[in-house]
Parts: structure tokens; C-alpha cells; sequence
């Protein structure tokens, strides 16, 4: 007898992070990357406790297709009685309509595909990692859950852009990203915090790519990235926001493209263009050209004002939430990016901050401030399971 396992899958351009979940339970079985996906491609895979699995001494990577291929080689020869039945893909971009996972067929996937020019970066891999799946797994349900998603509880005013209204009607409005780590962490609130999670939260999900969002009752108010992923806050490569009026001038005064521009500012901007050295915070902190410590100090500035903006979307704050590799980790950062916020009611407990306790926020702050792990992955793999479920007992 076969068990039934899922399958997370996040797939970008060049890569593709799974996960494999057993039927019910939070924890993966294994988990796994893909990367540089083509000829020089390489698979690591693990085990929940972090031992490798290996299989073939050269798996073939050479596609999206290839690589799921090799990588279920590998995980079937690890747990040979389970069989993968659902399988639920990251996929950046939902629309204005889809507020929920969405169990995928081929005119969803059509739809999806629609969508491309608004996430010209991200959306035709996502749908690449959908259909590589569906060739490895044909009989497998498939399912997306948007980054999208959580936002589309915005009020107008959050959703909009002060262009002709036709604009809107075309789509062009501040969808919101990050989603799937903001409903993990409104989850955690409302499962450690119940009280706290009918109030005023502020997440600051600060990674390579970076947004703070505005959560109320556990619905997102305001969120800092809008029609595309490059609003907002500095991030690893990408501009944050920016003056329209730049971007005029680059293409009338030094001519450039559209792909030169966008090549600019997902690619070159950021902690990476302001530094001139990295994108990765932990080697700007250790560096000593002040370019690094003045691109920090930019990162941290802009932190600060948007979690300002986003308490007074909100009319106040009851808790202030870091997640993403550098707010999960990064305690000098975190301790700069409250220091100047008593009049906001927060105060850090340094030594908290330093040990990176749940709770970094002194007995006297009036806003908590924690830190949460987040986990897209474990998001996916719940929102698989209850549609799965769902539309078994619908067919039953
Ligand atoms: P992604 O958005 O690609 O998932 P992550 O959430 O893993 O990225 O975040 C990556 C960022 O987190 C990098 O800038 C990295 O330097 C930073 N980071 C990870 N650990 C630390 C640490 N201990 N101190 C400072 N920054 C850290």
C-alpha cells in the first residue's frame, strides 16, 4: 500500500526548492533545491533531519522537468511507499480576482499564463515548475497559491494608483507580495497571540526581496510592494521605490530600454548598486568600505519609515513582527531599525534581541515587537491539503 505524500514546489528561472510533506503533519520528510537548472545544474536533497539523499552520481538537471524527475528518483528511493497525489506551486501572481489557492487545469493555467506581463520575471517560471510537474506527476492534483492572495482584502485606497481609472480597470493596481509568508505569520499570531491577532499588526519581511504589509484581524490592510515587486523597500538587487520622474529620465536623456531598465532595477540596485559589493547583508556588515555601511543605513532608514507608514495605514500598532532571512537573524539590524521608534510605543529588549527570542520587546514597550520564523512552504502544503480534501468530499 502506497502512502499519500505532497509536494511543494517554489520554481524560479533557474531553480526550484521543493518540499515533501506527508499527509497530515507540519513537518517536510525532505526538502531540496534544484539550482543553476541546464547543463552545469546541481540537486542537493535532505532529509528532515538534514542527511543528504543522494541518488544517481550525475542527475540529470538540464530542465524544470529534468530536475523534479531526478529529485523524485531520489526521494521514492528514500521513502518508497509514499506516492505523491497533490502537488501545490508558489506562484507569484493571482490577479485582482484570486483571493484563495486555485486547483489548476488547463484553462486556469491559460488564465495564469495571462498574467505573465505582470510578473514577466517570475510568472513564466512558476508556470514552468506547473507544467514540468504535471509531466512528472500526471496523475496528481496541482494546485497555486498566489503571493498575490492574502493582499486582496485592501481597501481601495491601497489597491489603487492615482493614474485614470482606466488603468485600473486594466489591472494596473498595487497588488501586494510576500503573501504566503504574511498569512504564515498571521497564523502564528493567532495561534500564540489570539488577542493580539484581532489587532494591529505590522510584518516586516526583510530578505533578499524585502516588504513590510499592514495586518488587521488578520486581514492584510497595506502592504509597501505594489504593481510589481520592486515597490517599497530597498531589497538584495531591487530598487525599492522610486521617483517615476528617474526612470523618465533614463529612457529620454541616456536611452534606455525597457529591458535596461528593468535589468536596473530588479538586477543592479539595491544593497548590491548602493554598495557596489554584495546583496547579502551579512558580507555588508562585515565589510569596511563605507559604501556598505551608507547602504545600510539607507536600508534601515526606509525599514523605519515604512513601518511608520504602515502603523498610521493601520491607526496604530499592537505588534511589530521581523521575518525573512534578515529579520529572523539579523540583531544589529533589527536593534537599529527600532531605535528611533519609542514614539510608535516600542522598545527593545537588547538582550532578547541579541538571544532572538520570540519576544524582543521590553516589558515596557507598549507595542510587542517578535521575531517568527516564516515557512511559505508549510502555507502551500495546508492550502493543497484542504482543497484536496475539499474537493474530494465534494466528489464524494
Ligand atoms: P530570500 O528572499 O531569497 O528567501 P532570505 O529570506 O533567505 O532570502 O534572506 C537572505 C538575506 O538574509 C541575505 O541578505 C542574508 O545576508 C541575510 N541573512 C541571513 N542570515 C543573516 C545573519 N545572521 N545576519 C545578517 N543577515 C543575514
Amino acid at each position: 500500500m502506497s502512502r499519500p505524500a505532497l509536494l511543494t514546489i517554489n520554481a524560479g528561472s533557474s531553480s526550484l526548492k521543493f518540499a515533501l510533506f506527508p499527509a497530515e503533519g507540519d513537518q517536510p520528510l525532505a526538502s531540496g533545491l534544484a539550482d543553476r537548472i541546464g547543463p552545469e545544474g546541481t540537486l542537493t536533497v535532505k532529509a528532515a533531519d538534514g542527511t543528504p539523499l543522494t541518488g544517481a552520481a550525475h542527475p540529470e538537471i538540464s530542465s524544470h522537468a529534468a530536475a523534479l524527475r531526478s529529485a523524485l528518483t531520489i526521494l521514492l528511493a528514500a521513502f518508497p511507499d509514499l506516492e505523491i497525489t497533490a502537488v501545490g506551486h508558489r506562484v507569484v501572481h493571482g490577479g485582482p480576482d484570486h483571493a484563495a489557492p486555485l486547483l489548476l487545469d488547463e484553462a486556469r493555467i491559460a488564465e495564469l499564463a495571462r498574467l505573465e506581463p505582470f510578473a514577466p520575471l517570475h510568472q513564466p517560471h512558476n508556470l514552468a515548475g506547473v507544467r514540468a510537474a504535471m509531466e512528472a506527476f500526471p496523475r496528481a492534483a496541482q494546485v497555486a497559491c498566489f503571493d498575490t492572495a492574502f493582499h486582496r482584502s485592501h481597501p481601495f485606497v491601497n489597491d489603487t494608483f492615482a493614474l485614470p481609472r482606466s488603468y485600473y480597470e486594466k489591472g494596473i493596481r498595487r497588488y501586494g507580495f510576500h503573501g504566503l509568508s504574511y498569512e504564515y505569520i498571521a497564523g502564528e499570531i493567532a495561534r500564540i497571540a489570539p488577542r493580539l491577532a484581532e489587532g494591529k499588526l505590522v510584518v516586516a519581511h526583510l530578505g533578499n526581496g524585502a516588504s513590510v504589509c499592514a495586518i488587521q484581524n488578520g486581514k492584510s490592510v497595506a502592504s509597501t510592494m505594489g504593481f510589481s515587486a520592486l515597490d517599497g523597500l530597498p531589497m538584495g538587487t531591487r530598487s525599492g521605490q522610486i521617483d517615476p520622474g528617474v526612470i523618465l529620465y533614463l529612457m529620454d536623456q541616456e536611452g534606455l530600454s525597457a529591458a535596461a531598465i528593468s535589468d536596473l532595477l530588479y538586477k543592479k540596485s539595491g544593497l548590491l548598486g548602493m554598495s557596489g559589493l554584495s546583496n547579502d547583508m551579512r558580507v555588508l556588515e562585515a565589510a569596511t568600505d563605507p559604501r556598505a555601511a551608507e547602504a545600510i543605513d539607507y536600508f534601515v532608514f526606509r525599514v523605519q519609515r515604512e513601518i511608520g507608514a504602515m502603523a498610521a495605514a493601520l491607526g496604530g500598532i499592537d505588534a511589530l513582527v521581523f521575518c525573512g532571512g534578515i529579520g529572523e537573524n539579523a540583531r544589529g539590524i533589527r536593534a537599529r531599525i527600532c531605535s528611533r521608534m519609542a514614539w510608535m510605543g516600542i522598545e527593545l529588549d537588547h538582550a532578547r534581541n541579541e538571544a532572538n527570542t520570540l519576544i524582543i520587546s521590553s516589558e515596557l514597550s507598549r507595542a510587542q515587537v517578535m521575531v517568527i520564523r516564516t515557512n511559505e512552504e508549510l502555507v502551500i502544503a495546508r492550502a493543497v491539503r484542504a482543497l484536496v480534501n475539499h474537493s474530494e468530499r465534494s466528489a464524494a
